[in-house]
């Protein structure tokens, strides 16, 4: 199994040893860079799974290195910045950046974002797998042929009611939160999407019988989304 590796980019040293030696004690695999070209080439060759990465290098602008490395991968970038200008967040949460921390930061901060990106990455991997067919109580699903049956009848829904069961079944057992299944269905999150949500769960539920049920297939986690109920 590969270990989950992390490409530290930061030319002040205490900060980069700050992060490393955090990194280690919870036992994350690191490298580090000191430069954007040094970041581009060991990004390029040992292909990280996270970079945490500093905006001011001797070299570069952290936002070029960012959008560098979104012309051929989404690997999870979080910029790790002296910078707390809004302005400066938006120019590199624009160019491609996951998330944004601003020094000084606790490691415990660091560390809660660092398990965000890697629940995303999973997240991420999971609907790859999505392929087969799939069980769950009484529901099932065929991936291939895009069909749905619950208590053996056969369940019609509408493209995008179709998207959201499946997303929650491939993430059986995960809290999804509103913003992770909005910009999954609908590329974007406005509110109005959130109130869409709601109107396509409810309508889900209801055409596979939730509400009957003694043991819901979804559940609802109030403020924060939904999830499957593995059974
Ligand atoms: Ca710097």
């Amino acid at each position: 199994m590969k270990y989950f590796q992390i490409l530290i980019v930061e030319d002040d040293q205490s900060v980069r040893n700050l992060i490393a030696a955090t990194l280690k004690v919870h036992q994350y695999a690191f490298m580090t860079a000191e430069s954007g070209e040094e970041a581009i080439r060991c990004a390029v060759s040992q292909k990280p799974d996270l970079i945490l990465l500093d905006l001011g290098l001797p070299d570069a602008d952290g936002v070029d290195i960012i959008k560098s490395i979104r012309s051929w991968s989404q690997l999870p970038i979080i910029v790790i910045s002296a910078r707390s200008e809004d302005s400066d967040k938006i120019r590199a949460l624009d160019a491609g950046a996951d998330d944004y921390l601003t020094k000084p930061f606790s490691t415990d901060e660091l560390l809660a974002r660092i398990r965000v990106a890697q629940r995303r990455l999973s997240y991420i991997q999971s609907r790859a797998e999505s392929s087969g067919i799939f069980q769950n109580s009484d529901l099932i699903i065929d991936f291939e042929a895009a069909a749905v049956k619950c208590a053996g009848r056969k369940i019609h829904l509408t493209a995008t009611e179709y998207r959201l069961l499946k997303l929650l079944a491939v993430n059986v057992g995960k809290v999804l939160t509103y913003s992770m299944i909005i910009k999954e269905i609908w590329g974007s999150c406005l509110e109005t999407d959130i109130v869409s949500l709601r109107v396509h769960m409810a309508t889900i539920r209801k055409k596979i019988g939730d509400s009957e049920r003694e043991e819901p297939l979804i559940e609802t986690h109030v403020g924060i989304g939904y999830s499957m109920v593995k059974y």
